[in-house]
Formats: C-alpha cells, structure tokens, sequence
C-alpha cells in the first residue's frame, strides 16, 4: 500500500456464547461430539417445534454490552433470515436485525506500540450459529452435522474505524481477551469459537467518502485476520491504480495460498426478506436486571493494564501482553505475592522462558509446573543475590520438572552465590598471588586482564561466585581502586 491511499476496515465478529444449551432449545452446547448426536428437532427444523429462548444467552450479551459502555436494548426482538442452505434446515435463521440487544459502545484496543485507539462498536446482537458442511469425510459427498445449528452467537459489528491490518487484528484480540475476561466465550479460535469477517475497502488519502468495500469471511487467526487484509488492501490498490473498480463482493481467505477469492457476490438485506420471526416475543430487560448484570462484572482487560503498569511499573507493551489472557494475568499476579518477588523480573520470566516452555510442551499456564508462587521465590533469590540468572535458570528447570520448593533447591545443589565470605576473599588473594604476571601488566593498564581474573575465580567457585562482588574483591586485591 503506498501513501496515496489509506485504508478503512470494519469488523464483524462471531461470538460463540458458552451456554451450556443452544439459544433456542435444551440440547448440549457442546464442541466435538459425533456428528448429528447433540441436534434436537428444534435444532433440526422439525414441524411444530417452537423455539425458547435461553435466559443465559440474554445474560451474556447484556454484560458484554455492560462491559463496551454500550446501551442495553430495553426491547429487542429477533428476526428471521431467509436463505437455504444445506447445514440450515429450517431455510432461516433466527437473528436480530431491527433492534440489537446491545446497541452503539466503544472497545478500547492496545497497540503493540503502547499506544491505545478506540473503536466504536455499532451494535452487538443475538443470533443463531448454523449446522456444518462436512466436505472431507466422504469420497465425492458432503455430510451434514447439525450439532453447531442453534449454537448462542453474539455477533458483534465494529464502525470502519481500522486503518492498518495491525489495527483490525489487535482488535479482534482485544474483544477476544474481553469475552475471556467476561467468562462468555472460551475464546478457542480452531475451534471456531470466535470468527471474524473482515470489510475493507481503500480511498485516496484524505478523501472523506468510504471506497466500495469487500468482505472476507470467516477468518479464525489473528495473523490471517492479519494477512488478510493486507492482501485485500494491496489488491483493492492494484485496481484502483489500474482504472478497474472494486467489486462489491464477498471473499475468502486462503491461508496456504495467502490469498483471497472470490465467493459469491454480495448480497443485500433485502435479499433475506428478514420478518420478525412470529414464534418468539420481544425480549424485553428491565434495569434489574441490568443491575444484576452489572454486579458480576470483573475488573476489566483496559483496567487492569493500566492497575498493572501502575501497580508493578510495567510498560505498556508489558502490561498489555501479560493482561490479555485472565488466567496469565492471574499467574503473574499470584507470583508478585511471595515474599521479596520482583515484579519486573516475574514479568520477564512469564514472557520468556515460561511461554517459551508451556508453548513446547502445548501446555495452559493453568497447568504449569512451575507454581506461580514458586517462581515469585525465585526472582526473590535473584534479587537477594543468592542467584545469578545462570543458577536461576538451572532452579526453574528444575521447579519445570517438578520440584516444589525454592529454597531446598538451592541447598540440595548447592548454588548458593558465593558472597563476602571469608573464603571468596582468601581465594581471590591467592588466585592475584599465583599470577603475578597478570597483575603486573593489569596494574600498568591492561584494564582487559580483569576478565583473566574473573574467569578464573568463577571457574575456582564452579560459577557461584556473585560476579558484581568478584569484580570489585579483584580491584581490590589487585590494588587498584575506583
Ligand atoms: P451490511 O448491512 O452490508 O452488513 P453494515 O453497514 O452492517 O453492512 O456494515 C458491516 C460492516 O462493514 C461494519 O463492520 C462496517 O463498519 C463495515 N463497513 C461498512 N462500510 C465499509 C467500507 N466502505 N469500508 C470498510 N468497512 C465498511
Ligand atoms: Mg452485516
């Protein structure tokens, strides 16, 4: 993208509530079941049926619009949309289209910079999620499963507030790490928990009319959400340069290729010839409700960065990272209560070795070996000096295998930081005496021969020796003072 031209992207995104029934009927709200086996025949369509809507789906949506300071519809309603398909057997689906339950709110999103932007949202509303097409379990046919039809989906609509790729799927991350927060939504993205579509269109730069957009579906990673719309951005560019317009379409993103393509031309509500469906009333909130609501509300990703970099004086970019997962966030917190912790240093440990090591082992920082209260101790003993970060590292392996117990770790192998004790004095001494040499030439200015000495009393001390100590007991003993 050159700078003649800027882009504008809106997003819409698929929430998948977790319910434990379906928006409209008591079948399991479930993930991974055979095929067809949690679909009843409300779910299927079946004659007669009438659908109920589930109050704890209502709950979830009002407290994500709590959560956006968004207005909570007193009365909404849902209507039906009407398109055939063959994962959607009723050939509707049951959505909300003249009033949202949640109406206009804002999300504010973290950039990597440490700089923040807000992103209005439009509206947020309930619908159902449709059956799935199964194209790869039979040789030449495609099979049906309806256990995901009549799955709670709160589709959440953001205003072309985006400019840049980076923006739209920092975005998408932050309404991630808000439903986690919120308890609504297990967030797990290859499971389709969570999809984004993806509007992008380009205009010239400083043109306030928006460009005709496209619309890239179904996108569940933050990096193709990413990749996506740079690719889309590019193409958008390329034709306008080109004299060619911008087709009004929908697209889909391949991830092998990095591309996207065409899927079917954009069709238009009137296409849907949406009514209000006549088997389900209004859904009307009362402020009690609301109140209710508003009680469980937790403390919230953007307050708790900013509590965090106040609190511990982490950084932004720190502070946004270890506050978007709750459960990370309640690790690192958890490790900043042991007695003499560092903040700062538990806060490098998490980024770092720890991720590193529970990403290997394709593990949750829920199930980590190495306690958090147990790796608060070890930043103590790194503080007090009882460890150098290589012995601190040679600890968390072995708190990673499983011991318990900071402290008899370093007793049991002895890696203690040698000190002021008498003995670092005295073999430091003869260590200047058996070279005298070296220290001749070290007084006379060959400053680099320190590193000789220091090599040679950390190999005596089996590298336990605290080296800011070694350095100075050297200058000493090698008369030559600072
Ligand atoms: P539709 O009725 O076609 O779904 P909406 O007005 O509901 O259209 O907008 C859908 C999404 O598209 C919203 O996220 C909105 O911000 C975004 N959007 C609308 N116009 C544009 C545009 N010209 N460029 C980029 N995104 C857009
Ligand atoms: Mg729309």
């Amino acid at each position: 993208m050159n700078a003649d031209w800027e882009a504008v992207i809106g997003l819409e995104i698929h929430v998948q509530l977790a319910t434990q029934s379906k928006i409209f009927s008591a079948a399991a709200n479930q993930f991974g079941a055979p095929p067809n086996s949690l679909a009843c025949p409300v779910d299927l369509g079946l004659p007669g049926v009438l659908p109920v809507l589930n109050e704890a789906a209502v709950r979830m949506a009002v407290k994500f619009g709590l959560a956006i300071g968004a207005e909570v519809c007193e009365r909404s309603g849902f209507d039906r949309k009407n398109y055939f398909y063959p994962d959607l057997p009723k050939g509707y689906q049951i959505s909300q289209l003249a009033a949202p339950i949640v109406g206009p709110g804002r999300l504010e999103v973290p950039l990597d910079d440490g700089a923040a932007i807000d992103v209005r949202i439009v509206r947020a509303h309930l619908e159902e999620d449709a059956g799935k097409s199964i194209h790869d379990a039979y040789a030449g046919q495609t099979g049906v499963d309806l256990n995901r039809a009549g799955t709670p989906l709160l589709e959440v609509v953001s205003a072309p507030d985006l400019h840049t790729p980076e923006q739209a799927s920092a975005c998408f991350r932050q309404l991630h790490s808000l439903v986690r927060y919120l308890g609504i939504c297990d967030g797990d993205l290859s499971q389709g928990s969570m999809r984004c579509d993806a509007n992008v269109s380009v205009r010239p730069q400083g043109q306030e009319a928006l460009g005709e957009r496209t619309e890239i579906k179904n996108i569940n990673s933050f990096r193709f959400v990413e990749k996506a719309i740079r690719f889309e951005i590019d193409r958008q560019t390329d034709r306008l340069e080109a004299g060619l317009p911008v087709l009004r379409e929908t697209r889909l993103y391949d991830a092998a290729k990095d591309e996207t393509r065409p899927m079917r031309g954009k069709e238009f509500s009137d296409d849907y010839r949406y009514f209000p469906d006549p088997d389900l009333l209004p859904v009307v909130i009362d402020e009690a409700f609301i109140e209710a609501v508003r009680t469980e509300l937790p403390e919230l990703p953007g307050a708790r960065r900013r509590r965090f970099r106040e609190e511990f004086g982490l950084s932004d970019y720190d502070a946004s990272w270890l506050t978007r997962e709750p459960e990370v966030a309640d690790y690192f917190e958890a490790a900043t209560g042991a007695d003499g912790s560092d903040a700062k240093r538990i806060a490098n440990w998490v980024m770092g070795e720890l991720t590193a090591k529970l990403h290997r082992g394709g593990l949750s920082i829920d199930a980590s070996p190495v306690t958090a209260g147990a790796l608060g101790r070890l930043t103590a003993r790194i503080n007090d000096q009882t460890l150098s970060s290589k012995t601190a590292k040679i600890v968390f392996d072995t708190l990673w295998a499983g011991a318990a117990d900071v402290d008899e770790i370093i007793k049991a192998q002895g890696l203690r930081q040698m000190q002021d004790s008498a003995e670092l004095t005295a073999l430091i001494k003869d260590i200047v005496a058996g070279h005298p040499q070296q220290a001749e030439q070290f007084r006379a200015g060959r400053d680099k021969l320190l590193g000789f000495f220091v090599g040679r009393v950390m190999k005596a001390t089996g590298g336990k020796a605290n080296p800011r100590r070694v350095n100075e007991l050297l200058k000493e003993a090698l008369g030559k003072q600072e």
